[in-house]
């Protein structure tokens, strides 16, 4: 039997995965609710790389247009050296990027993102307030349970609650994701302050524990937004950021360049991350309940694929449904076809070498979603996926 397009599918978690896993199932014609702890819409307020890997699905979903007219297409991602400024390599973007691999890349805010997703969905199709506290697949379908005391049944789940994932741990136990070693500096730089910066282009300062990397956020404004990150020992914090202290910061990137230290005394706004990271989970799900994003393979920010990792897990998902008769084996299937491409992702991010040096980064811009061949389907059924 087809899977029943009527039977209401929830998505656990409105960022940026969920969201748009949503707005792509909707669109396909399937009856979508999703639950998502925030009170109301909350966009955070920083910058994101749209890769165009993760921009061919945009346009896919119809918003990219919009994504466009209020983000900015950088000329190049620049390597530079963070005590010398002195370039190491230079890749191309801008036409280059969408001739190249169909899809322009793009810097823009992630709110505005946040908010092209959401309104691609349906209204009413989130339920915010919701803080799901637990789930059980009774065989015919789920039920969720709620921080409020409510419940609600769907046919599936699919968690993308993110980092602290409830839906993982209730299919894996507590298990807090680790600290990596590195937290960072976000920050905005207005238009109309002076930077002896490239505003046009990605710029990328590296150094062996610290890295600077900036670039436009807003064609309209003009704002600039940067990310500087360096080793810590560990994140005594409960919360996860707290303002930034610009001293602090300077002093952690003493002996960088004039164009560095200018650029992170320009510093509005000024907030401090811990980076947290998983190892590659062997199971994505079970049953009826699938994970995608980065409840199920976090990954530190360094080749900005966290998002569109997210987003193409959405993609598969969608494909898998559409290939298959059951639930419980199109989420098999998705997860043995996005396992490898998750897993190298998360691997290099670690890394921290991505354009460091010059290499082809066909192998993740290149990739198309909508194309790419599933993983067969499995000739006995397996429940755990
Ligand atoms: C410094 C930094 C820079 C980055 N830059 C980029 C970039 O340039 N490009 C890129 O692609 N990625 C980037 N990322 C990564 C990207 O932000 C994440 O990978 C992405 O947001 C993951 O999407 P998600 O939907 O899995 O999780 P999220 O977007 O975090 O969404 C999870 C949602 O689930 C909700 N939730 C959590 N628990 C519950 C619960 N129990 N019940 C209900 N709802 C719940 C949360 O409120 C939230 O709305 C960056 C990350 C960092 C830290």
């Amino acid at each position: 039997m087809a899977i029943d397009k009527e039977n209401s599918i929830a998505v656990v978690g409105g960022g940026l995965g969920g969201a748009a896993t949503a707005a792509l199932l909707q669109q396909a014609g399937y009856s979508v609710a999703v639950f998502e702890q925030a009170g109301t819409f909350e966009p955070a307020g920083a910058g994101i790389h749209l890769t165009p890997n993760v921009m061919r699905v945009l346009g896919h979903a119809g918003i990219d247009d919009a994504l466009v007219r209020s983000g900015y297409v950088p000329e190049s991602f620049t390597s530079r050296n963070l005590v010398s400024n002195s370039v190491r390599c230079a890749l191309p973007l801008g036409d280059h990027a969408k001739e190249r691999y169909g899809a322009p890349y793009l810097t823009v805010g992630r709110s505005v993102l946040h908010r092209e997703l959401v309104n691609a969905l349906r209204p009413d199709t989130v339920r915010y307030g919701k803080r799901l506290v637990g789930v059980d697949d009774h065989g015919k379908g789920v039920r969720m349970h709620f921080a409020d005391g409510t419940t609600a049944e769907a046919s599936c789940v699919i968690g993308a609650d993110g980092l602290g994932s409830q839906v993982r741990e209730v299919m894996h136990g507590a298990e807090r994701p680790g600290f990596s070693g590195q937290i960072a500096y976000r920050a905005t730089v207005p238009a109309d302050t002076r930077i002896p910066v490239d505003r046009r282009c990605i710029t990328k300062w590296w150094a062996d524990e610290s890295f600077v990397i900036g670039y436009p956020i807003d064609s309209r404004s003009g704002d600039y937004y940067f990310v500087a990150g360096t080793a810590a020992e560990a994140w005594t914090h409960p919360q996860s950021w707290v303002d930034g202290d610009k001293d602090e910061m300077l002093d952690a990137f003493a002996g960088s360049c004039d164009e560095v230290l200018s650029l992170l005394r320009a510093a509005r706004s000024l907030s401090k991350w811990p980076l947290f990271e998983r190892p590659p989970l062997q199971q994505w799900g079970r049953g009826r309940i699938a994970l995608l994003g980065d409840a199920c393979h976090p990954m530190r920010p360094h080749m900005a694929q966290g998002a569109a990792m997210a987003i193409e897990d959405g993609v598969l998902l969608l494909r898998c449904l559409e290939a298959e008769e059951e639930t419980e084996a199109a989420f098999w299937r998705y997860a043995e076809s996005r396992r490898e491409r998750t897993g190298r992702v998360q691997a290099v991010s670690a890394e921290n070498s991505w354009l460091r040096d010059p290499e082809d980064p066909a192998w993740v811009f290149g990739y198309d979603a909508m194309t790419v061949d599933l993983h067969p389907p499995a000739l006995i059924r397996n429940d755990s996926h």
